[in-house]
């Protein structure tokens, strides 16, 4: 398969990437605008793999990405582009609308016109991925109901309310002009080479330096969490064997409250990497003013995927923290410029009140 990723140099899509071009059989292009989130540091393990290539491109150049597809067969789309952290969304929306919503009506466009000018097995075989969240089905309470395909689409924040716009545009392609798509929609993931204004790596590497570790009002917002990988073979397994037009949830079945989660990684980095002085890191937890508009429990009921396409996580969500925590504590190379450049640690999202 050539296979087109964009956001390739982000978080999930880097790992996508990797997973992807380790098969010889794949040919992975990725697409990327390197913004703040981008880093291709994240993809040295594939960089000069004959069957890996980056371009630096916007997902808005409509000429530049049809041109791409022609070039390189591509036969497989899958789309993860965007602007992704809903404190920066509260805090400047534009970026979220221009990317997540008016780049991938660009790139529908280019893959409308590049599937349009295939034939034979590879039009047959054609597919657009779109890469989307459970943040578009809005706010669940705090009981046991989960967010299924089919739950109505109710966005609270303008990152997800973009997210949401994207979704609706790639099933117009499809109903209008019969573009062969496929989408998920997936809850909260972790583990290695995530940005460090995400909570739990803001939070790992909070703690080693000593700062506060700002948990959002009583810390009682809950979230279905995911380790990275399990996302990428789920992404792998529907863009081979999903059904056109249909969308599939996936979560990882792991409810916590974001106070949990930040006192499990203070506990072990307690035993992984104590204190000097020997005081617990849970000491340095600091509740600060919530999030405006802060949903207060998302949960995916991923059951179509794990029963239609035989998908399971591998990771509990206690193993997959030991790992992304071991992961931290041994890649200082990857995150130390990310901190002392662009990112230093601070809580975003803080500004609507000024807007
Ligand atoms: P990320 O912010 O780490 O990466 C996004 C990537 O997109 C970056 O490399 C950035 O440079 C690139 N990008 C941004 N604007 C671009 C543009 N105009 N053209 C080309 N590239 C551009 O995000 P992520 O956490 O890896 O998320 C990837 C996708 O998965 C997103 O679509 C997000 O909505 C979705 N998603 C994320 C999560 C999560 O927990 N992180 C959960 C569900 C769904």
């Amino acid at each position: 398969m050539n296979i087109l990723v964009t956001g390739g140099a982000g978080f999930i899509g880097s790992a996508l990437c990797r997973h992807l071009a380790a098969d010889p059989h794949h040919r992975v292009v990725n697409v990327d605008k390197l913004t703040y989130a981008g880093n291709l540091a994240s993809l040295h393990a594939v960089a000069n793999r004959p069957n890996y290539r980056f371009v630096r491109a916007d997902i808005a150049d409509k000429p530049i990405l049809h041109d791409l597809m022609r070039e390189e067969k591509i036969t497989r789309i899958i789309h993860l582009a965007a602007e992704s952290h809903v404190d920066r969304s509260i805090d400047g929306p534009s970026a979220f609308m221009e990317t997540n919503v008016l780049g991938t009506f660009q790139l529908l466009e280019a893959a409308l016109a590049h599937w349009r000018g295939l034939s034979g097995p590879d039009a047959a075989g054609f597919r657009f991925h779109h890469v989307s969240t459970d943040e578009v089905f809005g706010d669940l309470p705090f009981d046991t109901s989960l967010f299924t395909e089919d739950t109505p689409y109710a966005p609270s924040s303008p990152y997800s309310a973009s997210k949401a716009a994207s979704d609706h545009l790639v099933r117009a392609w499809h109903h209008t002009y019969g573009l062969p798509v496929t989408l998920s929609n997936c809850s909260n993931n972790y583990g290695p080479f995530h940005f460090p204004e995400k909570l739990i790596p803001l939070t790992i590497l909070n703690a080693l330096d000593e700062m506060p570790l700002p948990v959002y009002g009583k810390g009682d917002n809950v979230r279905d969490w995911l380790f990275v990988d399990d996302h990428v073979r789920a992404l792998a397994l529907v863009v081979e064997k999903g059904d056109t037009g249909r969308s599939y949830n996936i979560g990882g079945n792991a409810e916590r409250t974001n106070l949990a989660v930040v006192e499990t990684i203070c506990e072990i980095l307690d035993r992984k990497a104590p204190r000097r002085g020997g005081a617990p890191y849970r000491d340095l937890i600091t509740f600060v003013a919530d999030r405006p508009g802060h949903d207060r429990r998302y949960a995916m009921d991923a059951s179509r995927l794990e029963r239609e396409l035989g998908w399971r996580p591998q990771e509990s969500f206690e193993t997959g923290l030991a790992r992304t925590v071991d992961w931290y504590l041994e890649n200082q190379w990857w995150w130390e410029p990310i901190r002392a450049g662009t990112y230093a640690g601070e809580r975003l999202g803080q500004m609507a009140s000024a807007r």
